[in-house]
């Protein structure tokens, strides 16, 4: 069958289906003299549905080409369904007795996401540091995944040895490190960072031998002219942007003008819109400053964080996990559970952060595919109740 749907260019065109094969006729106007160019990004991932193969057959235009005008790409999409198991019924399951074990014997490698899982702020979730050590004992490899990237990796190993879990600094995996892996591993960048983020951001990079500029108080002076004129390094060939407590109109200026040379990448640590804090209280999260950004310069950033797989990848690449022997723990449904769904592994929700199992719930019963990968396969109250299966 065929599909015809509009787009802008340089714009995410979001289309969904649910049949095995579908031809897409993408109309797009371009008013640059660009030669046409069109790449599949964000395609659906999760266990339900799986795009394994597009192909790009046909462009016309109705002008000569690379000039102006309205242009038509025929895009044919193949896809499996993976959803003939009931496997809805089956998620979403306490995890308790027999279980427990069961799915432990299952996995050889576990992810814990950090806030909310293992500790809250700076209590550790009573009981954490013993399962993580047991697992340990009983030759599991653990590895901690996080999307706040205002610790490096030492701040991380610290922190946690100081609350009593036996953590190596290389297990450690935040997006402070994993941004900083990302320049250098699959963008091979070769110039400087403008960066929007903490002093542990500008850590990492210099840790693989990336300048950068940015970090601190950037004020704002002067009159509009002088804005759009602000002195730019020409050095600096990537905006990158994760937290920054002096977040400010000036940074997101310079930003702009950086970005607006079109070579420049532009890569976000997470979209995380809210940091949670103890009481029911919440700041704005990083999510909030990339998306200003983007809105600025009309750009979408990459990121690095949870949901995306490059995090996993980040530790199955350093570490040979394989996803059908990894479990993914955490306390969010968009971020955690939908990286263990993106990237095949087993998930356990634990209810001592962010996320509820009504939540989960609300995503099993919605029937859409896109939701699906929130539900958890298993969820416990703490992961404090994973102790008597480790002892037995
Ligand atoms: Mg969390």
């Amino acid at each position: 069958m065929q599909r015809s749907v509009e787009g802008q260019p340089g714009s995410p065109v979001n289309y969904s289906c649910t049949h095995s094969k579908l031809n897409l006729l993408l109309n797009v106007n371009i008013y640059s003299s660009a030669s046409p160019h069109i790449s599949l990004l964000n395609l659906s991932k999760n266990r339900e549905f799986r795009v394994f193969f597009f192909s790009v057959s046909k462009v016309t235009s109705s002008n000569n080409r690379h000039r102006p005008g309205r242009y038509s790409f025929l895009i044919q999409f193949y896809a499996v369904t993976t959803a003939s198991s009931p496997m809805s019924a089956s998620k979403c399951t306490r995890l308790s007795g027999a279980l427990v074990k069961q799915l432990l014997d299952s996995v050889d490698s576990i992810l814990f996401d950090c806030d909310g899982v293992i500790w809250r702020g700076d209590q550790a979730i009573p009981g954490a540091p013993q399962v993580i050590n047991l697992l340990k004992e009983k030759g599991k490899k653990v590895f901690f995944v996080t999307n706040n990237s205002t610790k490096s990796r030492k701040m991380y190993a610290d922190k946690m040895t100081t609350l009593g879990f036996d953590v190596k600094e290389d297990e450690v995996f935040g997006t402070a490190y994993c941004c900083a892996v990302y320049l250098k591993t699959v963008c091979k960048l070769e110039g400087k960072v403008y960066l929007i983020g903490s002093d542990a951001m500008r850590q990492e990079l210099e840790a693989v031998e990336i300048q950068q500029t940015g970090v601190g108080p950037d004020h704002i002076c002067g009159k509009q002219i002088d804005w759009a004129n602000v002195p730019l390094d020409p050095e600096v060939k990537a905006v990158v942007v994760g937290f920054d407590e002096h977040f400010s109109y000036m940074k997101m200026n310079r930003a702009m003008q950086y970005l607006s040379q079109r070579d420049c990448l532009f890569v976000g640590t997470n979209r995380d819109t809210r940091l949670p804090l103890e009481g029911g209280k919440a700041v704005p999260g990083t999510g909030c400053l990339l998306r200003a950004i983007e809105t600025a310069a009309q750009r979408e950033a990459q990121t690095v964080g949870k949901p995306n797989h490059f995090m996993f990848d980040c530790v199955a690449s350093q570490f040979g996990v394989k996803a059908d022997r990894c479990l993914m723990v955490g306390d969010r449904l968009d971020t955690d559970i939908l990286l263990g769904s993106n990237c095949g592994l087993k998930t356990l929700l634990t209810l001592t952060g962010v996320s509820t199992v009504a939540d989960a719930e609300a995503h099993q019963k919605s029937g859409c595919a896109e939701r699906q990968g929130m539900v958890p396969d298993y969820y416990v109250e703490s992961i404090a109740d994973l102790i008597p299966a480790l002892q037995g």
